[in-house]
């Protein structure tokens, strides 16, 4: 349950809510909610959001009823967990997972929704089918395949064949297809670098389902593709089921990235900010803010201000230093910060303030803050 008071309370003016606060933005939100949804059905593949990015029951309602997604990825058991209790019912788990623990309470959540994992080891499969005899449920069960991040996954071509037998020989298993998601690609900057991954990466794809076609396995999803790449992937033709997270958000590391032609990543705009209140201005030239590093994650570098001529220096724990050469800002004044990267920032609070205009319209709480199990 979300711990602290809300900052704001859905008719407050923007002005009365509580800073440092987690903003988003529902004009900007919704048109990149739209984008996606116009995407999906011209392209006529699925997808499945991922709620990492956001971990909000409310946000992935949306996601399902307006946004085109026929359902959420996870990372974590928790995640699915907090999400489950809160009423989403369509949820992978875009991971693997380790233990009996873990197997059996997803085999429980299984009872309540519809449910998916991955696997890359046949320790992993024995677990999953143990959990699902037990509690008399089923469990889509996709192999991840390692198609060029080097984290998780079995090599591209046969190795995922044993895996497909295995889950489909199990009762409470269903072999769902494949996890093909090339996760190092996402942000790499370059438009032409970015499409070669790309490439890559969906050659060993196909090289995989060629090999599962040559042993009687089709393979029903082939989950993948995030905000860097969704465009890409879907005109190399492997993957149906995008899972991208960021492209509700974006943050400062995605506004660096270009798509091939321009634009940013598949159109879409910032409508995350975190709300800062100038505290000082003792110091000429600079400005101090109530946003330093328990505010945002700087793990992809500072955040970008949303102001003309202002740059945001350096961050300490609780104070942003702000580069004010002119002296225009004054104590008391309110800035938008883009932070570096959306997902782990999201984590840091317990409730989006979303506002329209001057106006907070709701307060969305962060329902599986903190959820790393
Ligand atoms: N799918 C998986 C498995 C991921 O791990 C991630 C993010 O890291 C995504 C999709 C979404 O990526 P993005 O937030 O860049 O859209
Ligand atoms: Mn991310």
């Amino acid at each position: 349950m979300p711990s602290a008071r809300p900052p704001a309370l859905p008719g407050d003016p923007v002005s009365a809510i509580r800073t440092p606060a987690l903003i988003v933005d529902l004009d900007a939100f919704e048109a990149n909610i739209a984008r996606m949804r116009a995407f999906v059905q011209d392209s006529g593949l699925r997808l499945r959001a991922h709620a990492k990015t956001h971990k909000s029951a409310d946000i992935a309602r949306i996601q399902m009823r307006d946004g085109g997604a026929c359902g959420v990825c996870c990372q974590k058991v928790s995640e699915a967990e907090a999400l489950v209790e809160a009423g989403v019912t369509d949820i992978l788990v875009s991971n693997e997972i380790t233990g009996t623990a873990r197997a059996e309470a997803l085999a429980r959540l299984a009872e309540r929704a519809r449910i998916g994992v991955c696997v890359d080891s046949l320790e992993g499969v024995a677990e999953l089918a143990a959990a699902t005899a037990h509690h008399d449920t089923e469990l889509s069960v996709l192999v991840e395949v390692d198609v060029g991040a080097g984290r998780c996954g079995v090599a591209p071509g046969a190795a995922a064949v044993p895996l497909a037998r295995a889950i489909a020989a199990a009762p409470g298993l269903i072999f769902g297809g494949l996890q093909a998601y090339q996760g190092s690609l996402q942000h790499i900057a370059d438009p032409a670098a970015r499409a070669a991954a790309a490439k890559a990466a969906a050659q060993a794809t196909r090289d995989t389902l060629k090999a599962l076609h040559a042993e009687g396995f089709d393979c029903a999803t082939v989950g993948g593709a995030g905000t860097g790449s969704f465009r890409l992937d879907s005109g190399l033709g492997q993957v149906n089921e995008l899972q991208c997270g960021s492209y509700i958000f974006m943050d400062a590391d995605y506004d660096r990235i270009e798509e091939i032609g321009g634009g940013r990543p598949g159109g879409m705009e910032n409508a995350l900010f975190i709300l800062t209140e100038v505290m000082s201005t003792a110091v000429p030239g600079k400005a101090v803010c109530d946003a330093g590093l328990k505010a945002m994650s700087l793990d992809s570098g500072l955040p970008r201000l949303d102001a003309e001529g202002l740059s945001y220096l350096v961050a300490s724990d609780e104070h942003g230093e702000i580069a004010d050469p002119d002296d225009r800002l004054a104590r008391g004044d309110r800035l938008r910060l883009v932070p570096g990267h959306c997902d782990p920032t999201c984590n840091l609070y317990d409730h989006y303030v979303a506002v329209r205009g001057d106006t907070v319209e709701a307060i969305w709480p962060v329902t599986a803050r903190g959820c790393l199990w």
